[in-house]
């Protein structure tokens, strides 16, 4: 059996306590590989390696830093496949997925932030009148943790990483422990890429152990965090007495509000990726569907015709549409909000049931499932599900649905359908998110700011505000 080993000081290391986790393969659920529990021993080599190459790294030039970056990109691109088929198999998603969506963005993080940080700049400030100057220095901040969920494993593993780096910090950092893989493989594309050992540490566990001792070592001075509210608010509870800069990344129960007159077609195809993609588990899903009442009807049937012709199968059968969830704790809780949702009135439109896979029938497979709902105030449409589950609801005005979109917990993002400009406006304006898709969904620029409000999160990633995240900002003033 495969065991995966910790990331330090460029050294594939042995956990220290000799404690070990059993990863599960959920398109069969059988037990596939080992992973390290770390323990604060661990953490504590892990931050060494770290503090002892920051000095060096921290005054490396930006140039090299940049090329090294570039390189990492470069080494995963060449090893797409390989990374594919490890993260197909950990997470359960679809190969194709994998190949086209989650190892490119990958590698796309390193290149972006690699590119980026030639190009970060910080402002001076000249005090008129004054006979002096500021200037602002951006400093990296020395050892970061970097701590994120399974869902998009090797993506939102890297978006942290990559800035951190670029900026000169020396990071630890824990992928999620129920898809360890990807990240284990980086350590071995970091070495082929000449990144100096202690500059990336990565660290394997629990997230109640591993992920705690990262949050509660003293010296570890940012936290970048993506992972659902609970874990969030405790770690802010957590590190805010260490005066840590965090950076949280949370969860969505987005809406997806659709006007009569948009591009139906456009609308149709997109809405089902934005329900279903990734076994709609992605914090961006448009799990909650608002349909104008004038073609709520026609969409309802369109709707439900294409969900049932979604293939659920094998992940590494490149006809599927949807895989595996990700385990088997987690199928339990999406079966659970569909019991929920019967008991609130709540109407089965299609799915609703576990799939069995000829050869793998003790996967975890569920059919994507539509809920009508009669009230935007059941559980079912307040909480976050993180599954192929979606509601769908008729409004009549703007100003109803606006109010509905806004009156969750949550605002990470939104998605609207409709070719009125004014209408555009009017509700991007007044939507409680952080990002609004108009006439799209998923469409990302990597330099455009990325989080979420209310119970989503504190903070933005992407672009510069990474860069500044992960850089202490520091003002000089020379009187002249
Ligand atoms: P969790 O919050 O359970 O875990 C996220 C990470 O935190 C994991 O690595 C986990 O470790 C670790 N962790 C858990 N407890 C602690 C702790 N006490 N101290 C430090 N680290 C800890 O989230 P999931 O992995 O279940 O991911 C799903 C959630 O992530 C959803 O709510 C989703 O919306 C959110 N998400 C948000 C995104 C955003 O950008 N806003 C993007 C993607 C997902 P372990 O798993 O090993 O226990």
């Amino acid at each position: 059996m495969h065991k995966i080993k910790n990331y330090i000081n460029d050294q594939f290391l042995l956990p220290i306590t000799d404690e070990w986790i059993d990863n599960y393969n959920p398109s069969n659920g059988e037990i596939y590989g080992q992973i390290p529990n770390s323990s604060t021993e661990d953490i504590e080599e892990a931050y060494k390696a770290a503090k002892n190459a920051f000095p060096t790294w921290g005054q490396t030039t930006i140039e090299e830093r940049s090329r090294i970056l570039i390189k990492i990109s470069e080494l995963l691109e060449e090893n797409l496949q390989r990374f594919a088929e490890a993260e197909s198999k950990d997470n359960g998603k679809p190969i194709s997925l994998a190949k086209t969506v989650d190892i490119p963005r990958a590698a796309s993080n390193f290149r972006f932030f690699g590119n980026a940080i030639t190009q970060f700049a910080s402002e001076s400030h000249e005090s008129v009148g004054q006979n002096a100057i500021n200037y602002t220095l951006r400093q990296p901040i020395g050892v970061v943790g970097c701590i994120s969920p399974w869902n998009l494993p090797l993506y939102l593993f890297t978006w942290k990483i990559a800035p951190a780096i670029a900026a000169g910090n020396c990071v630890v950092a824990k992928p999620s422990e129920i898809t360890p893989m990807t990240a284990y493989l980086l350590g071995e594309i970091c070495n082929e890429a000449g990144l100096p050992k202690g500059v990336l540490n990565i660290v394997h566990g629990l997230g109640s152990t591993t992920g705690q001792a990262i949050v509660e070592h003293p010296d570890i001075k940012a936290i970048s965090f993506t992972g659902g509210t609970a874990t969030g608010a405790h770690i802010a509870k957590v590190a805010a007495p260490m005066f840590k800069k965090l950076s949280l990344e949370l969860g969505g129960k987005n809406p997806n509000i659709i006007f009569a007159d948009c591009d139906y077609n456009e609308m149709l195809e997109t809405t089902v990726r934005s329900s279903f993609a990734n076994q709609g588990q992605i914090c961006l899903c448009g799990s909650r569907i608002f349909v104008e009442q004038s073609i709520y009807d026609t969409f309802k049937t369109d709707f439900v015709k294409k969900v049932k012709a979604l293939k659920v199968g094998h992940p590494s059968d490149s006809t599927t549409n949807i895989g595996a969830l990700v385990s088997k704790s987690h199928l339990e809780k999406v079966i659970q909000y569909i019991e929920i949702a019967k008991e609130e009135d709540g109407i089965i439109l299609c799915g609703g049931n576990e799939v069995t896979i000829k050869g793998y029938e003790n996967g975890y497979y569920l059919e994507p499932t539509v809920i009508e709902v009669s009230t935007d105030e059941c559980r079912v449409n307040q909480e976050e599900i993180f599954g192929p589950v979606v509601t769908i609801m008729p409004f009549k005005t703007e100003d109803e649905v606006l109010e509905m979109a806004n009156k969750v917990k949550y605002g990470l993002s939104a998605t609207l359908w409709t070719n009125n400009l004014k209408r555009t406006m009017r509700m991007s304006n007044k939507l409680q998110t952080g990002i609004v898709w108009v006439n799209t969904w998923m469409m990302r620029d990597l330099r455009t700011p990325f989080g979420g409000v209310k119970a989503s999160g504190v903070g933005r990633e992407g672009g510069f505000e990474a860069l500044r995240f992960f850089t202490e900002a520091k003002n000089v003033c020379i009187k002249y």
